[in-house]
């Protein structure tokens, strides 16, 4: 069953610059599509803010009861250097680096950007489908483009024609850039280029010699164009027309422009109902990047291993500090902030406990939980303005701590509401996993062998080896194993 709050569920829309009434296309099925990661490298906090965000989107919709089906793809192939149309593709540049195979790079950082999203305990989508995997669709949309004129092929590749398109539609409808931007965000240095125009954009690539990943087509053995994945994928599996599609801010131009020009090349359709976009995350001022080296990895934060903050920092202080902003808003990370978030999500948790213990009567109550209760949801359904729902539940912790000390009084039904509605905004709709404030055993366990390398090391210096020897023993005994380099030492566990 559709919650009553449903109906008052509004969403900013990129396309149309306003928050809009959301209605899905189908009673009660919403189908979403997210720009997922594209899988060369370990994803960093700036990405899972992204990810997090629609996390947070996913699951409010399904406790409104909508039958939600979350598509979330996985760039594995096409996704250029730069977003440049002669560079090296991501993964392929990766596997050369590394002298492994592309697909041994797709699944080890594949791996782990499950595994970091599961700490932040995010809902795994109900579908995730490679770029790779759906070449066979991705040839038949550039066909179904070539055919209705948009697409044009020279040398093995095909490119959109976007003067073409422009003189029956308009290219840039989300960003509001137009094709002079799309040229000067094309690179053609060496003027080698098959396009017709600079600002036209490939749907299909010949692959040189050097080029690893590459598949039989009509036109040459080669690749397709980074844009075209998500169309081909989000029609395959959502529909030409869907309710959601989301991706961070940065995508807006040119990937999610050139995806509706595709869409609209193939079908004449818009592909979503709503654009959503989330806002970057940025380190001392500037978007968390990898090509800029400007970015923390989740991990290094939750082991303290970096040089940015001064301790470790568990999945729900990050994630509290990110709903502390609205997703559509720039946040930056730093030390500060995260000690706050530390402190407010302590006061928050400690102060919805507080109900475990409190002393109830049977008639006074001096809070209106009802009006709490849907002001509670009036936020959620502005745009999911987490800020403000942390705002409003933080108003019944001050309540809660009165009642402690007697100053107001709390009767047993309004009790009820308060448990069952703070515990689903905290752990169903908000993510939160108390599980995940334990300090990890392991990183204790390692944070304490590299104490006693540290301190076996100075013996050493010193020349103490007989307790540097009973160091090495004694660890060994507990299944430890030193590895001794020229200047430092490393373990093993055997
Ligand atoms: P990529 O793997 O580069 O394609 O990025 C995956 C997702 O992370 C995309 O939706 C990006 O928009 C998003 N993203 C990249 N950098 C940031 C950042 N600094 N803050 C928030 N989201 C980001
Ligand atoms: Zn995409």
């Amino acid at each position: 069953m559709i919650s009553n709050f449903a109906k008052n569920l509004k969403i900013h829309n990129s396309i149309t610059n306003k928050k809009e009434s959301f209605k899905p296309i189908e009673k009660n099925n919403v189908g979403m599509y997210v720009c997922g990661p594209t899988v060369y490298s370990n994803a960093h906090l700036g990405n899972c803010r992204t990810f997090i965000s629609f996390d947070l989107i996913f699951r409010y919709l399904k406790y409104l009861g909508y039958n939600v089906r979350y598509v979330r793809n996985l760039t594995d192939v096409g996704h250029l250097e730069n977003e440049d149309e002669n560079g090296e593709d991501k993964v392929s540049k990766k596997a050369r680096l590394e002298k492994i195979e592309p697909m041994e790079v797709v699944q080890k950082y594949t791996l782990d950007f499950h595994d970091v999203l599961k700490k932040f305990n995010t809902l795994p989508p109900s579908i995730e489908p490679t770029a790779s995997g759906h070449i066979i669709e991705q040839i038949q949309s550039i066909k179904q483009i070539i055919k209705s004129g948009y697409g044009y092929e020279v040398n093995g590749s095909v490119y959109f024609d976007i003067e073409k398109f422009n003189q029956s539609n308009k290219y840039g409808k989300l960003s509001g850039r137009n094709s002079d931007d799309m040229l000067n965000n094309s690179r053609d240095l060496d003027g080698s280029s098959d396009k017709k125009n600079p600002q036209d954009f490939a749907l299909w690539k010949k692959a040189d010699k050097s080029h690893i990943m590459n598949w039989e087509s009509p036109w040459s053995n080669g690749f397709p164009g980074w844009h075209l994945e998500c169309t081909s994928m989000s029609k395959k599996y959502l529909g030409d027309r869907f309710d959601i599609h989301g991706g961070g801010i940065d995508l807006k131009f040119p990937h999610h422009d050139c995806e509706i020009a595709q869409s609209e090349a193939i079908d004449g359709k818009n592909p979503a109902n709503f654009w959503m976009h989330a806002n970057m995350l940025t380190l001392n001022g500037k978007k968390m990047s990898k090509s800029t080296d400007n970015f923390v990895l989740p991990g290094q934060i939750f082991d303290g291993k970096n040089k940015i903050f001064s301790k470790p920092f568990n999945p729900n202080v990050l994630k509290f500090f990110m709903y502390q902003a609205h997703y559509r808003s720039v946040l930056d990370l730093s030390n500060d902030a995260l000690l706050a978030s530390e402190k407010g999500l302590s006061k928050l948790i400690s102060g919805f406990q507080l109900i475990f213990e409190l002393e109830c009567n049977e008639n006074e109550s001096d809070f209106n939980v009802d009006k709490w209760v849907s002001n509670c949801f009036d936020k959620l359904n502005d745009d999911f303005n987490t800020p403000m729902l942390i705002a409003e539940l933080f108003e019944c912790v001050k309540f809660l701590n009165n009642v402690k000390i007697k100053s107001k009084n709390l009767n047993i039904v309004d009790k009820e509401t308060i448990e069952k509605i703070f515990n689903s905004i905290l752990f169903e709709i908000l993510g939160f996993d108390l599980n995940n404030d334990e300090p990890n055993e392991k990183d204790s366990k390692t944070e304490l062998i590299e104490l006693l390398i540290k301190i076996r090391s100075q013996a050493r210096e010193n020349k103490n080896f007989k307790l540097s020897d009973e160091i090495r023993d004694e660890l060994l005994s507990l299944g430890i194993k030193l590895n001794d380099n020229k200047n430092d030492s490393s373990f093993e566990l055997i």
